[in-house]
């Protein structure tokens, strides 16, 4: 038999680092299949529909929600993002890793659809300096700021729930470490049962 791929979910409150992060462990690991989310946001800049993300209107959105097609979606800041169903099944299904990116309300719900997936939670490495990260981006203005500062501390709570935190100090060290939770998942006796029946059968000559 087959076995399953890893369903791999990183998360965590806006501005840690999760896209930053997550960009530079698939750029290093071309063997790691990524999640494409749907969103009904607009594109910023230099993104590109089917590769950033699958921009969707809000109608299209809803009818693919009522369809059954999105593993999992949530409404972030004012917007509809969603993983789409379909490439997560088959990528699982041919023994393919796959990465999602997702909040934390999208995570807590891949949790309970998927018990088996390896969550790992991305936290700053102080509330000052996520802060400066988010006021870095530029994107925000000072309500949108206020709100994900506030949100910031109920979030970090829910991190409590997951299997893995990791620190994003360097971004080179929290992809080392993500590698490292990700080796050490592909090492587990229950995933690796056909090695011991492998040895159980040898025959010596
Ligand atoms: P998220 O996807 O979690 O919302 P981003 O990846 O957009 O966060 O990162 C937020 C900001 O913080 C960006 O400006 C990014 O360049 C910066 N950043 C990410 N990781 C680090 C890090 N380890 N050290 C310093 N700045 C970082
Ligand atoms: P952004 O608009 O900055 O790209 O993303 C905003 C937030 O939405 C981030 O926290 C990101 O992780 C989250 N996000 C991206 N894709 C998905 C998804 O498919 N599902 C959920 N629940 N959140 C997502």
């Amino acid at each position: 038999m087959k076995k399953k791929g890893l369903l791999i979910v990183v998360s965590g409150p806006s501005g840690t680092g999760k896209g930053t992060v997550c960009t530079k462990l698939l750029q290093e690991t071309p063997e790691l299949a990524y999640s494409i989310s749907a969103t009904t946001r607009a594109p910023r800049e230099g993104e590109k529909d089917g590769v950033n993300y699958y921009f969707l209107t809000k109608e299209a959105f809803e009818k693919k929600i009522a369809a059954g097609g999105f593993l999992e979606h949530a409404n972030v800041y004012g917007n509809y993002y969603g993983t789409p169903l379909d490439k997560v099944e088959e990528s699982l299904a041919g023994g393919q890793d796959i990465l999602l990116e997702i909040d934390i309300q999208g995570a807590m719900n891949v949790m309970a659809k998927c018990p088996q997936g390896i969550f790992i939670f991305l936290l700053p490495p102080s509330l000052k300096e996520l802060e400066h990260r988010i006021r870095g981006r530029g994107s925000e203005t000072p309500e949108s700021l206020e709100r994900r500062m506030n949100a910031a501390k109920d979030e970090i709570e829910i991190g409590k729930k997951y299997q893995y935190v990791v620190v994003n100090d360097t971004v080179d060290h929290a992809v080392e470490q993500i590698k490292d939770i990700w080796m050490a998942e592909h090492c587990r006796v229950a995933k690796n049962q056909e090695l011991f029946e492998v040895l159980e059968h040898e025959e010596r000559k």
